[in-house]
C-alpha cells in the first residue's frame, strides 16, 4: 500500500511489545532497509541484525553522548532542533536523518527554523515529519501535507517520508520515498481501510495452573467479585495486570479452541480465573488462547491497540 515508495519499520518499545529481537530479523528478510527505535538503548537490540545505517534513533541526540555513540556506531541520528543540529556537527557530522514539526508539535524542527544555516550544514539523508490526526478524517491531515511539501523545496534531502501506519492509508500523496509504519506490522488497524489488508500477527496464551470445583455459593478472588450460582469447574490460569492484562479487560473471554472460557471475578497480579463450563477437557498445564484480535480488544476494554501491544509483559515468552 505504500505504491512506489519503501517501506521501513518502527520497532520502538521492544518492537512494540512483540521482542526487537524477534520482529526486526522477520521485517528484514521480508525487505524493509530502515528500521526505526525511539531511544538510544534500543540500539545495540537492533544492531544484532541490521547494519548501522539501517537504524535510527527519533529522540535524536539530546546529550553530547549520544552524538558521540552514533559517530562510533554509525547509526543515523534523527535531528530535532537547532540544538541537536549543532550537537551532530560538533561531534563530527555525517549523514543523519531530519524531522520537522509540520503541526503535532511534539518532536521536530520548529518550520520558523528550516532556513537556519546550521540546518543547510547538515547532511540529510531522511528527511521527514510526523502526521498528528492521521488516523482521524482531519483538515490537520492536509494542512500538514502542504506545510511538508514546502519544507521539502527549502531542505535539500536523498529520501523523503511523511507517513505512519494510517498515513500509508492517507493514499499516493502521503508515501513520498518511504513510508514509517509501525502498528499495522503488528497487527494494528489505526484505519478502516487497512482492515482487510492487516490480520492478527500476536497470540498470546497463557496456561492453565490449577483447576477447581465450586459449589453454589462459592466466590471467586479478591473481594468476592463472583460468586456461583450452582455447581462449576473453573480454571486459574496464569496471566494477570503484570503480564500487561489489565482490570479493563475484565470482560475478555478466553478460548480453548472453539469453547468460549469467560473471566470470574477480578483480574489480578498474576492470575485470573475462568468458567471451564464449556471445556469439560481442559486440565492443568492446558495453554488457552487470550483474545488479541487489536481492534476489537480496543473497543472492548478502552485501550488503544497499541498500549495492548505495548504492555505485554516480560513474563509472556516471546
Ligand atoms: C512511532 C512512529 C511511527 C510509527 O507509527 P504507527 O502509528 O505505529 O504506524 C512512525 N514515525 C514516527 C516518527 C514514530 O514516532
Amino acid at each position: 500500500m505504500s505504491g512506489a515508495a519503501s517501506a521501513g519499520a518502527a520497532v520502538k518499545a521492544d518492537g512494540y511489545g512483540l521482542g526487537a529481537d524477534k520482529v526486526v530479523p522477520v521485517l528484514r528478510d521480508a525487505g524493509a532497509h530502515d528500521f526505526f527505535v525511539a531511544h538510544w538503548s534500543e540500539v545495540p537490540e537492533a544492531l544484532r541484525h541490521v547494519a548501522p545505517a539501517q537504524v535510527s534513533v527519533l529522540h535524536g541526540p539530546v546529550r553530547a553522548e549520544d552524538a558521540a555513540y552514533a559517530q562510533e556506531t554509525g547509526i543515523r541520528p534523527v535531528i530535532n532542533s537547532i540544538e541537536q543540529a549543532k550537537r551532530w556537527i560538533e561531534a563530527g557530522g555525517g549523514p543523519c536523518h531530519l524531522m520537522v514539526d509540520t503541526g503535532i508539535n511534539r518532536l521536530g524542527l520548529s518550520l520558523v527554523d528550516i532556513g537556519d544555516p546550521v540546518i543547510a550544514a547538515l547532511e540529510v539523508d531522511l528527511l521527514m515529519s510526523h502526521l498528528a490526526s492521521a488516523d482521524e478524517h482531519s483538515v490537520l491531515n492536509a494542512r500538514q501535507l502542504e506545510r511538508f511539501r514546502t519544507v521539502c523545496t527549502a531542505i535539500p534531502a536523498r529520501r523523503r517520508s511523511l507517513a505512519n501506519s494510517a498515513g500509508i492509508a492517507l493514499g499516493a500523496d502521503f508515501t513520498f520515498d518511504l513510508t514509517r509504519p509501525g502498528i499495522a506490522l503488528y497487527g494494528g488497524v489505526p484505519r478502516s481501510e487497512l482492515a482487510g489488508a492487516i490480520r492478527q500477527v500476536a497470540y498470546p496464551q497463557a496456561a492453565v495452573i490449577q483447576v477447581r470445583e465450586l459449589a453454589a455459593g462459592d466466590s471467586v478472588g479478591y473481594n468476592a467479585a463472583f460468586t456461583a450460582a450452582g455447581a462449576m469447574r473453573a480454571g486459574v490460569v496464569s496471566l494477570g495486570y503484570a503480564d500487561g492484562f489489565l482490570r479493563c479487560r475484565g470482560s475478555s473471554v478466553l478460548r480453548c479452541g472453539e469453547a468460549h472460557l469467560p473471566l470470574l471475578g477480578k483480574v489480578s497480579m498474576d492470575m485470573i480465573v475462568v468458567d471451564l463450563s464449556a471445556a469439560p477437557d481442559v486440565h492443568e498445564g492446558d495453554w488457552l488462547d487470550v483474545p488479541f484480535d487489536l481492534p476489537a480488544q480496543a473497543d472492548a476494554c478502552g485501550l488503544s491497540q497499541y498500549e495492548l501491544l505495548t504492555t505485554l509483559g516480560p513474563r509472556f515468552r516471546r
